[in-house]
């Protein structure tokens, strides 16, 4: 990529976000263009957007060669972001102008410049004075030194917009041009932040050395819950603002932004930027222009942030780097962990992953040293790490359909007695996971999917958590036709509720999963009710494990510590260890010390053992020599061909067709497994079928994927697409 101007009329090569494979040779507008630039050019009938990538191939007739209408106005993107964009597009094996799409998703792009005119007193004097003229001049004044659009002016005044143009001509009105997008008000890095523990300063200093250093590097900052991570990094935040460079934070759930947004507010007197799919579009379109302006410091958002047109990125922090919402997993199945290191890299940027349970992947470059690492290993102030201990469901006398023990409940009971609240955690949302006819069996499924229906209570419906069809109960047995026979079985957070509410007829509960809130706020509403203490009991799903403050919650009893470890899924070992630790994290982050309570009917399981023990580094030790040991991730790599078809039988035909020409994959030491039905099996009609690639560490499995698949025509029947490193194998 060149960095000279293109004059009116040279050949330049635009890229557009239309689903096309390659960049097309246009000529510079009118006026010419910069590399980088965002231009509007025909394509067909119709005018699109496109960014100049650099200069044309000339490999077309240069006589058909159109000219692009105009430069829109927007500041260039920058060599780093279209170098990010092909760098990601050829490690995800995307399309560049699906990738473009990522950076481009911004209402408003092609609007009218983002300057607009606006009109205040002046100091000449009219000419000759008429009553329209003076009426202009007695707003003005009235308002003191305010400045009007051309319309308010005009409508305020009761005249025609030429009255002010006249006006304007004679200097009597004075006109001027002002951004149309309010900035953001600056935040100082230089408040005082908290006075830090040793530890955190330790941290602190470390990334500090990082940060002024100017160049690439990645940084671990691991501590339990409440060990101030997020005190740590937003030093680093300052430590970047102060450098004159942009910092972005990625949070994996917009549900905590409002939360963090505050905390930013304390520390650096003003709010941060916002980037999610809760923004408005108005506030989106600022949000993107500041961003490529550089006059927003700091960003705060979901993973789509990655992509925005930051001027120059010093710092990316990725807040509970584990989480699997990372991962985006339609279109572009990209890792935003991963992104953000490569995007960092190509920027001299720091990268912080803060978590309280590293992915396997995440430990095992720190223990590498690609990583540096840092821990935090106490608790701010003196609250300690909950004690835990198993409840061993094979000793408990429990009735059928009850899921709260003896020794359960004998807890929660004293802790309402104390004051003190409970959390009871199930990874389950709704009320049942299956619902069962009991005159002939039959399971109630999705007419969707292959996922079986779930039931859902409050919302009277049975949802299916994959595809998200709904239906009303059935009355009759869809199967059998008998009546009255249909039943619940197995337990979610709805009917733990229920159950809680039968045990503990006294209590104040409340009810944490993320489909019973229509909205973020109805959400933040329950979890500040929440924080404030009015709950006795939470019932929750995994929307608790993610850093909420409760600092009257003492006891966590998890209903099913097994959830997770049955199942085909080689990371359910390392999900379930992260799960476990991050909500008995949940207990005594204040003055009063936790307990957790692990209810299992498999106690000496090597995971709950883990968790019980605290040995987090002998289960990372243990997990990695497996994941080894079977040359999966992080030792080997892997990818996942899905192949969507409307038709099974023709999906599995081309994944056969697929498997048996393998040699591509056969040449780079590969193996190919399948093809067999994915994860999710059915998805909105279609159904998907998948095959597995395994390589070892150095292959170059990109291009022997796309020499693999590049014969396959692709079509509306038939739609293959790749995902490099699948979260779930
Ligand atoms: P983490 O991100 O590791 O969960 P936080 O940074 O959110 O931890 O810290 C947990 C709580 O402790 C927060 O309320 C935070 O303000 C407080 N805290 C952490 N470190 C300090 C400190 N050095 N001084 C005062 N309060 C602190
Ligand atoms: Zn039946
Ligand atoms: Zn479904």
């Amino acid at each position: 990529m060149s960095d000279s101007y293109f004059d009116e009329g040279a050949l330049i090569g635009v890229l557009t976000p239309e689903p096309l494979d390659r960049v097309l040779d246009y000529r510079a507008p009118e006026g010419g263009c910069w590399p980088g630039a965002f231009v509007e050019v025909p394509l067909g009938p119709r005018k699109v957007l496109g960014v100049v990538w650099g200069p044309g191939q000339g490999d077309f007739d240069a006589s058909k060669i159109r000219a692009a209408t105009r430069v829109l106005d927007a500041a260039p993107m920058r060599d780093e972001l279209r170098v990010f964009l092909e760098k990601a597009g050829a490690y995800t094996l995307t399309p560049l102008s699906q990738m473009l799409r990522l950076a481009t998703r911004v209402p408003g792009l092609s609007d009218p410049p983002s300057m607009r005119k606006v009109y205040r007193l002046g100091h000449a004097t009219p000419a000759k004075m008429t009553d329209a003229r003076a009426r202009v001049i007695a707003v003005l004044v009235e308002y003191g030194g305010l400045a009007f659009t051309l319309k308010e002016l005009a409508d305020l005044a009761g005249v025609t917009a030429s009255v002010v143009k006249g006006l304007a001509a004679q200097g009597v009105v004075e006109e001027a041009d002002t951004p149309r997008d309010t900035p953001f008000l600056p935040l100082d890095p230089d408040r005082p932040g908290k006075p830090l523990t040793d530890d955190q300063q330790a941290a602190a200093d470390a990334l500090r050395t990082a940060i002024t250093s100017g160049r690439y590097g990645t940084t671990l900052l691991k501590g339990v819950t409440g060990s101030g991570k997020t005190e740590v990094y937003l030093e680093a935040v300052a430590d970047c603002l102060r450098q004159g460079r942009q910092a972005l934070v990625l949070l994996p759930e917009i549900a905590l932004t409002s939360e963090f947004l505050t905390r930013v507010e304390a520390r650096f007197g003003a709010k941060p930027a916002e980037w999610h799919s809760g923004v408005t579009m108005t506030e989106r379109r600022r949000t993107w222009r500041m961003v490529g302006q550089g006059h927003a410091q700091l960003v705060v958002g979901a993973r789509s942030a990655l992509f925005l047109p930051f001027q120059d990125l010093g710092l990316i922090v990725v807040d509970e780097e584990h989480d699997t919402s990372y991962k985006q997993e339609e279109g572009a199945l990209y890792n935003a962990r991963d992104m953000a290191v490569l995007r960092a890299s190509l920027n001299d940027a720091q990268v912080v992953l803060a978590s309280a349970t590293p992915s396997l992947e995440t430990w095992a470059n720190a223990q590498a040293g690609k990583y540096a690492r840092l821990d935090l290993s106490a608790r701010f102030g003196t609250a300690v790490l909950p004690q835990m201990r198993a409840i061993d469901m094979r000793a408990e006398d429990l009735p059928g359909q009850a899921w709260i023990s003896p020794t359960l409940k004998r807890e929660v009971s004293q802790r309402l007695d104390k004051g003190e609240q409970s959390l009871l955690f199930l990874n389950r949302r709704g009320y049942a996971p299956v619902t069962l006819c009991r005159a002939c069996g039959a399971q109630v499924g999705c007419d969707h999917c292959d996922a079986r229906m779930v039931e859902h209570r409050f919302q009277k419906r049975l949802v299916c958590h994959q595809c998200g069809e709904t239906k009303p109960l059935p009355e009759v047995c869809p199967a059998c036709n008998v009546s009255g026979k249909m039943a619940a079985v197995g337990p979610g957070v709805e009917r733990i509720a229920e159950e809680a509410a039968r045990v503990f007829p006294d209590a104040k509960l409340a009810i944490l999963s993320s489909d019973l809130f229509g909205s973020a706020r109805a959400l933040k509403a329950q979890i500040e009710q929440i924080a404030s203490g009015e709950t006795d009991i939470i019932i929750g799903t995994q929307l608790v494990a993610k850093g909420h403050n409760f600092p009257r919650l003492t006891l966590v009893g998890v209903i099913d510590a097994d959830l997770g470890l049955q199942g085909s899924d080689l990371r359910a070992a390392e999900r379930t260890f992260q799960l476990m630790r991050q909500v008995s994290g949940r207990a005594g982050r204040a003055e009063a010390p936790g307990v957790a309570l692990l209810q299992s009917f498999q106690p000496e399981h090597p995971v709950v053992r883990a968790i019980l023990s605290g040995d987090e580094e002998g289960f990372w030790r243990a997990e990695a020599a497996e994941r080894e040991a079977a040359g999966m991730p992080p030792y080997g790599r892997l990818a996942g061909i899905i192949i969507s078809a409307e038709d099974a039988a023709a999906g599995f035909d081309l994944g056969t067709r697929l498997a048996r020409n393998d040699q591509p994959i056969r040449d780079i030491g590969g193996i190919v497994y399948g093809p067999a039905p994915a994860p999710i099996a059915r998805v909105r009609g279609r159904h998907r079928v998948r095959l597995l690639v395994k390589a070892p560490k150095g292959a170059p499995l990109q291009s022997a994927i796309a020499r693999w698949i590049s014969p396959v025509k692709a079509s509306a029947k038939l739609r293959l697409s790749v995902d490099i490193d699948p979260q779930s194998f």
